[in-house]
């Protein structure tokens, strides 16, 4: 594997490479061409003195032996600082100034030495080589001769020390060499130093890159290497702001889905490719409180419903892919759930899928109490209707009944018809009580003067039964917040059952205390009573016990269903007791009311209680 330097070392080692190139090329090719140069003026010096010594020996008289040449070889050798020989055509030495003269004859031939052999051919020979005799490196330069006097034809040959020429040149390159290492450590060491210097700041950009890319966002590089590292900042600057920028708005809208996805009413469930789940949302989370970490469970592990399970699946498989599948789920018994599911395309994920739980658990109510009103209304206008109609046909028939009769039969018709009419009354009212913006004109009223009002409209019913009327009105329990007229209505209601179903010489108990912070009303007979199963249903709209239908004149069963509206739309309560406190015979009715704030006079003022 190639080593990976970092592209500061890289660029350090191209730098030192180049410079020490530099550096050392140029004396390299200065000392070649010296040495050349040097070499090239030995040889043409000892050419000079080889015709120096070639024009001496040709007038040199003496010269009759080889001791004489011997002799003379010396003293020119000595005086020019070289070494001359003189070597026979055969290769035999015959003098030579540096070696006694009698280890000449013992020198081996110098037939093969290359400068000999080139003088011989071109009249003058050159060679640089070791001199095994003088035992170091020598320059050669060898000239043939003819035969002089005495002196027989040979090679006259001049060596200089090697030595002369390197030198100078070797000294010379010592000093270039340390100039070069000086020169190259200094620049070395200011480059690695400009370099380590431009590191810091450069690994501070390469550290705010980092947490950039780590999600801190706020991460700026503050400090410029150099400026022409000033765009590179610029652009990590301006690609952090951006980020930043798009980050927030992705976050902004993420929380905004996310709140919209909890504050949902409806659930949600996501499922992933596997089929798990993979988010919910609050109302979901409500919906499967029971269960333990929902996530990550498939959806019959949550919701034991066979039926949603297979249609998760069948989405999931990307069956009928285009259109939402929907189906109603009975949850816990009592909740009925809309679900409709829609597939999620996902590129990287795979298919996943989203089920919306729609509650409909009040629509199905209200579409029962419709079904339920309905039936009622149209069950409880038979009843009078077809005595109507039965009665009017005997009326109409031929012959007809007699006078006495036909007024009886009128009667019961008009008996039928008012009650017709009262229902239809009491439905009306209902109605408006159940619209949301039921209106009410909330005053201070006193509930005394209400229930005297409602006494009044119905004391005749009470006439032939001689009850007794006790009423408990304390001054300090104050005055209500209430609309009068339909605090009337409450009373008579009440009052009207408690009449109707009392015997006749009982009492009738209507009072109105404190309690806590309300008012508590109450209106107590002495009748037949309510068993317990009755006693949440009697406020249910046409809903009356069975055992009391026989003296049912006049009664529509929905007074209390009233009496409840009203109530609820004054922020009270409304129950009922039976038998009554002390285990007597009878019910009483509770209601509470809101009481009116201190010194707020509103209706009923200077209303004498009984
Ligand atoms: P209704 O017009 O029939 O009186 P209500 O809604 O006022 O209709 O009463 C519903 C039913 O509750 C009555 O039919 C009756 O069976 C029962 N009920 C109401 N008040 C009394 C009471 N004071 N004593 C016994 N039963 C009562």
């Amino acid at each position: 594997m190639r080593p990976s330097y970092s592209f500061r070392t890289r660029m350090l080692l191209t730098f030192w490479i180049i410079l020490l190139g530099a550096l050392l090329l140029p004396p390299w090719y200065y000392f070649h061409s010296l040495t050349r140069e040097i070499s090239e003026d030995s040889k043409s010096r000892a050419i000079q003195q080889l015709s120096l010594f070639q024009w001496i020996l040709e007038r040199e008289s003496t010269v009759n032996s080889a001791e004489d040449l011997q002799r003379l070889l010396v003293q020119l050798g000595s005086k020019l600082g070289v070494r001359l020989t003189y070597v026979a055509e055969g290769g035999k030495v015959i003098a030579d100034s540096q070696v006694p003269l009698d280890e000449i004859p013992s020198l081996e031939s110098h037939a093969n030495r290359p400068e000999i052999i080139q003088s011989r051919n071109s009249e003058i020979g050159y060679a640089v080589r070791h001199s095994k005799t003088l035992n170091k490196d020598l320059i050669y330069t060898a000239r043939k001769l003819p035969a002089m006097g005495s002196l027989p034809a040979g090679v006259l040959r001049v060596a200089s020390p090697l030595s002369i020429i390197k030198e100078p040149v070797d000294d010379l390159k010592v000093s270039f060499f340390l100039f070069v290492i000086l020169v190259f450590t200094a620049a070395a060491s200011v480059s690695y130093l400009l370099i380590r210097r431009l590191n810091k700041p450069i690994q501070a950009m390469i550290e705010t890159a980092h947490a950039i890319s780590s999600r801190d966002y706020d991460r700026r590089i503050q400090s410029t290497p150099g400026q022409e590292f000033s765009p590179l900042t610029r652009a990590i600057n301006t690609m952090a702001d951006s980020i930043q920028k798009h980050i927030r708005t992705i976050m902004e809208q993420k929380h905004e889905l996310e709140a919209v996805f909890d504050a949902m009413q409806e659930g949600v469930m996501v499922l992933d490719a596997k089929g798990r789940i993979r988010r919910i949302n609050r109302t979901f989370a409500e919906l499967t409180s029971g269960v333990n970490d929902v996530l990550g469970r498939r959806p019959l592990e949550v919701i034991s419903n066979h039926d949603l399970q297979n249609i998760c699946d069948k989405t999931m498989r990307g069956e009928e892919e285009a259109r939402p599948q929907s189906l109603q789920i009975v949850l816990g018994g009592e909740h009925t759930y809309n679900v409709n599911l829609v597939w999620l395309p996902d590129e990287k994920k795979g298919r996943g899928a989203v089920a919306v739980f729609h509650d409909i658990t009040e629509l199905k109510r209200l579409e029962k109490v419709r079904r339920d009103f309905v039936a009622n209304v149209s069950h409880e206008l038979r009843t009078p209707l077809t005595s109507i109609k039965g009665y009017s046909e005997t009326l109409l028939s031929d012959p007809g009944p007699d006078r006495n009769t036909a007024q009886s039969f009128l009667q019961v018709i008009l008996k039928n018809t008012n009650h017709m009419v009262k229902m239809v009354e009491d439905l009306l009212q209902l109605a408006r009580l159940e619209a949301p913006n039921a209106p009410t004109s909330m005053l201070p009223v006193n509930p005394a003067a209400a229930f005297q009002t409602a006494w009044r409209s119905c004391q005749h019913q009470s006439e032939g039964k001689k009850l007794k009327l006790e009423t408990f009105f304390p001054q300090e329990a104050g005055w209500v917040m209430a609309d009068f007229d339909q605090l009337v209505q409450v009373f008579r209601n009440l009052l009207e059952n408690a009449i109707r179903y009392s015997p006749p010489g009982e009492a009738l108990s209507i009072s109105c205390t404190k309690n806590n912070n309300d008012v508590l009303c109450s209106v107590r007979d002495q009748g037949p009573g309510i068993i317990k199963k009755h006693q949440q249903r009697i406020f249910e709209r046409f809903y009356r016990v069975d055992a009391h239908r026989g003296d049912d004149s006049g009664s529509t069963g929905l007074g209390l269903a009233i009496c409840r509206h009203i109530i609820r739309n004054h922020g009270g309560r409304i129950w009922v007791q039976s038998p009554n406190t002390g285990d007597v015979k009878g019910s009483t009715f509770f209601f509470t009311l809101r009481p009116a704030p201190a010194g707020e006079n509103g209706y009923g003022n200077g209303t004498d209680e009984e």
